[in-house]
């Protein structure tokens, strides 16, 4: 019963890594294509986020895109998560607008704090995203950044939630650190809960 509770909350819910993201010339790079399988949902938003990131940023490189899952799903090598077709790997902009040629570390001072806010705004504006996990010092770098345009503190807090705050398990939205993520962020897609009517 657990079980069938947790996967319905989960990635069942969405279907399971059944769909491959396609080839996308100028809008992505796909890194492996065997391990590029998620659910539909995940394969729509990356399309439309980077199709809006193309579109919007000509200038930018076109989004690496990392693993996603195997086909079907289940444990992936190198991962505790990316097993249910709902999480995605994504390269990070360096200096100028490029992405790296691989995910090698960056540090938060090569970072292009702008470029990647817009990757990690882009990806918000789906409403399709749970959330990022990211590496503090590239946080705290676009943070800075954020900060130096204007871009009010209480909105910068929303999404790049300050570290300590606890989190009540229906918030969607929000970039927070994890170890291991100074060369790509990783994102999580899932279905935004259905609206309450209005009686
Ligand atoms: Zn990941």
């Amino acid at each position: 019963m657990l079980t069938l509770v947790l996967a319905l909350t989960t990635g069942a819910l969405a279907g399971g890594a059944t769909e491959r993201l396609p080839e996308a010339p100028g809008l992505l790079d796909r890194w492996d294509a065997d391990r590029s399988w998620g659910t539909p949902l995940i394969v729509d938003t990356l399309l439309h986020a980077t199709r809006r990131m193309a579109w919007e940023n000509p200038h930018l490189d076109p989004v690496t895109v990392g693993d996603l899952s195997v086909r079907g799903g289940g444990p992936m090598f190198g991962h505790s998560t990316h097993d249910e077709g709902i999480d995605a790997d994504l390269g990070l902009f360096v200096r100028g607008g490029r992405q790296p040629d691989g995910f090698t570390d960056v540090t938060a001072d090569d970072l292009d704090a702008e470029a990647t806010w817009k990757l990690i705004a882009t990806l918000l504006d789906t409403e399709n995203v749970q959330f990022i996990l990211l590496d503090q010092g590239h946080i705290d770098r676009i943070r800075g950044w954020l900060a130096s345009t204007g871009y009010p503190q209480e909105a910068i807090d929303a999404v790049f939630v300050p570290t300590g705050t606890r989190l009540t398990w229906d918030r969607r939205g929000v970039v927070r650190h994890a170890p291991n993520h100074r060369s790509h962020l990783h994102v999580r897609v899932t279905p935004p809960p259905p609206a309450v009517p209005l009686n």
